[in-house]
């Protein structure tokens, strides 16, 4: 129905991702406070048995595009499918994830819209009737209240990890429609030759609830293991600064920053890295900051919730064997 809330799902390989569930969330409580519906557009293949389940978080209907096309995100395809859905009826904010694949996607949908997007929001509330988002700018220096006023729909994209996701009801499911698929196929002009799957097994950086990162401190590629343990320990995906992506000793995947990933786990534990501007852009707002630094007026301190001063070599192995400790005493 126009006027609705609606949200963009995401799928890897059939599997909902977690943004989706954050967004719906988030969807359903600006929707209760307008009195509308929540609506989510689920696009892949084989996938339409995932889409009743966005109930339990909030979705009371699920536009299914279901087509072998359409299986893994591409630009070309994603975008006129949703952008004639939207069309059609008229939802009135559109909400997207600010992962890889949703900036792609809402940078080129809000184009094609002709409608304002405020990209990578970190909130989103409403002032009389309009939605307000709060975005970082400026490397995280300061954070703007972006208003969407005229045409609809108001898009957001919003950070993965930031937005809560409310406790599931498994009683309540979406009423789920399936939508014609209407693709040009000569214009479709990328297609998905292969996906190399991360060898880490670690959970994708922007989705981890725990991230324990290492810069140039770290003196050299093996030391790293010493991460990976404490990884281990914690359930955690490892990351690190550019320094140590430029040195070779991490792969590009691994960089959290201005020009690597932005990520906002719930710990975050930067062992070597001094803050650099550009480090925090990308990790500044992660709730709760641990920095293990010897230099004490290292300004990643600036930014820590709780700090180390110290030698990472002394103190990353002390964490890791206190922590299996505690572990094996719960
Ligand atoms: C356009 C642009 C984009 C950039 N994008 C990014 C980006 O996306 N991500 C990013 O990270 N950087 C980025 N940078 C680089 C950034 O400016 C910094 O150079 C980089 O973040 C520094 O990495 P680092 O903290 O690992 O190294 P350093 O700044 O060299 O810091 C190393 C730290 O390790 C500490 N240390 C050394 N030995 C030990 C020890 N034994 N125990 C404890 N602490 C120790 C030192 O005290 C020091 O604070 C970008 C720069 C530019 C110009």
């Amino acid at each position: 129905m126009a006027n609705d809330v609606w949200i963009i799902a995401e799928q890897r390989n059939g599997q909902i991702r977690k943004v989706t569930y954050e967004l719906i969330s988030e969807a359903r409580r600006l929707a209760d406070q307008l009195s509308v519906s929540v609506a989510a557009v689920l696009l892949g293949h084989a996938i339409e048995d995932k889409a009743a389940a966005l109930g339990n978080y909030g979705a009371d209907k699920v536009y299914v595009a279901d087509d072998q096309r359409l299986a893994s995100y591409t630009t070309d395809a994603y975008v006129p499918v949703i952008a004639e859905l939207v069309k059609a009826h008229q939802p009135a904010i559109l909400l997207a994830g600010a992962s890889v694949q949703g900036k792609d996607l809402s940078a080129r949908l809000s184009a094609r819209l002709g409608v304002g997007l405020a990209m990578d929001s970190t909130a989103i509330q409403l002032v009389d009737g309009n939605l307000v988002a709060t975005r970082p700018m400026y490397g995280g220096k300061v954070f703007a209240q972006i208003s969407l006023e005229g045409n609809k729909p108001q898009m957001v994209s919003a950070r993965p990890n930031v937005l809560s996701v409310s406790e599931a009801n498994p009683s309540k499911s979406a009423e789920v429609e399936k939508m014609a698929i209407n693709l040009d196929d000569s214009a479709l002009k990328t297609k998905l030759v292969e996906m190399l799957a991360d060898e880490s097994g670690r959970v994708d950086l922007t989705e981890a609830e725990i991230i324990v990162s290492g810069g140039r401190g770290m003196k050299e590629e093996t030391n790293f293991k010493i991460l990976e343990d404490l990884a281990d320990v914690l359930g955690a995906s490892v990351g690190a600064s550019r320094s140590a992506v430029d040195a070779g000793w991490r792969p590009h995947t691994d960089q959290v920053g201005q020009t690597g990933k932005v990520v906002t786990p719930n710990l975050y534990i930067a062992c070597g890295i001094s803050g650099a501007i550009q480090h925090l852009a990308g990790m500044g707002s992660s709730k709760v900051i641990v920095a293990i630094n010897k230099d004490p007026d290292a300004p990643i301190f600036q930014k820590a919730d709780y700090g180390i001063v110290g030698d990472l070599f002394e103190y990353v192995p002390l964490l890791q064997e206190e922590l299996k400790k505690l572990k094996s005493q719960s």
